[in-house]
């Protein structure tokens, strides 16, 4: 069910953010796009999230540190790490283990409906 579900979009590829926006809505989730890291602090802060996906390479913060300290902050308030999937452009990179750790990392250019269907094994 994707009624009431929350995401949250990060990625700086503001292509990334209307396409998966456009969808998101199309699908009926309530969803935040955030630009940079700090932006998705922000919303991470006041929203409770049931998702989140994240971009790695960012130009201020990058995903996995936002996501670390998202989930770090989760920690201290006693709640559950939240499931995170990774999207990247980039095919290796030292920085996916150490996004392996939070969460699933997909490859783009994406599928959409492949996206879709993993973000709902996750809600
Ligand atoms: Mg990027």
């Amino acid at each position: 069910m994707s009624i009431g579900k929350k995401v949250l979009v990060i990625d700086d590829d503001e292509l990334v953010l209307k396409t998966l926006g456009a969808l998101l809505k199309k699908q009926g989730y309530d969803y935040r796009l955030a630009d940079q890291g700090e932006v998705a602090l922000q919303y991470a802060k006041e929203i409770e999230f049931d998702i989140i996906f994240a971009d790695i390479r960012m130009p201020k913060m990058n995903g996995v540190d936002a996501i670390n300290f998202i989930q770090e902050q989760r920690k201290k308030d006693n709640k559950k790490d939240l499931p995170v999937i990774f999207i990247t452009g980039y095919a290796e990179d030292s920085i996916h283990l150490k996004a392996e750790k939070f969460g699933e990392i997909i490859q783009k250019p994406f599928d959409l409906d492949r996206l879709m269907i993993t973000m709902r094994e996750y809600l």
